[in-house]
Order: structure tokens, then sequence, then C-alpha cells
């Protein structure tokens, strides 16, 4: 049983941005060299998030509407401090880990199924931690 660590860091250019993130993450896979285990994914941040699903443009553009759009809300006490509170929402709703299965040194991901990396309160550059644990 092997053991690998590694991180990965993301960037944003704008305050919503979703991000098909699939490569990285696979490329961090073959350097583990791991071919059969499991791959956990990792936020160390509290106003981003990680998803799977369709990278289509479309759909990664309804994504980010929809987490502009039903999270927006008037009145809420954090943003007495700092103005994010609906990103810390969306990123609870969301979640901030990932754990995937590898098969064959790939990640076992569905036909349609993608990598999502969703920021929330950009632009910034997030740190996620990659850790693959199985056989060689
Ligand atoms: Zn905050």
């Amino acid at each position: 049983m092997e053991v690998y660590s590694s991180r990965i860091e993301v960037r944003s250019g704008k305050r919503v941005e979703v991000r098909d993130i699939t490569r990285e993450v696979q490329a961090r896979l073959e350097e583990a060299g791991i071919v059969d285990g499991v791959l956990f994914l990792f936020s160390l941040h509290t106003t981003n998030a990680l998803t799977l699903n369709e990278g289509e443009p479309g759909l990664m553009e309804d994504l980010k509407r929809w987490v502009e759009e039903a999270f927006a809300r008037p009145d809420y006490q954090h943003d007495r401090i700092d103005r994010n509170a609906a990103a810390h929402v969306a990123a609870s709703i969301t979640g901030n880990s990932l754990t995937l299965p590898v098969e064959e040194g790939r990640i076992a991901l569905g036909a349609w199924q993608r990598i999502l990396h969703l920021e929330l309160d950009g632009p910034r550059t997030r740190t996620l931690i990659v850790k693959v644990i199985g056989k060689k």
C-alpha cells in the first residue's frame, strides 16, 4: 500500500467561476503511479467547493448563475463583517471534498463526469490537497 500527497493551486479571475480541473487531478494521479485505490481531493478553504458534473460549458454557466442567484440574501449576519456569507453558505451546501475510485491508473469517472471546482468568492488562489492511497 502506497500513500501519495500533493497540492493543486486553482486561480480564479472572477468572483464566481466554475472550472473543470479533471486534467490537473489526473496528472497528479499519474505522478503518484498508483493504479488501484482511492483518490481524495480536499479544499483548505470555506468559500469554494468541489463537485462532480458535466463539463459542458452551458451547464457550467448554469451552475455559476444558480450559485449567484440562489444564495443571494440581503440580511446575512456574516455580511456585517465579511460581505461573503452567500459564498460560505453555497460552499457548505456543495461540499469541500471528493473521494474518487482509482482503477487501472485512471480516476474511474462516468462518461460525463468531470471534477469541477467552484470559486464562490474570487478572484483568489485556492489550495487543494490530493491524497492517493493504493497499490502501485
Ligand atoms: Zn467570510
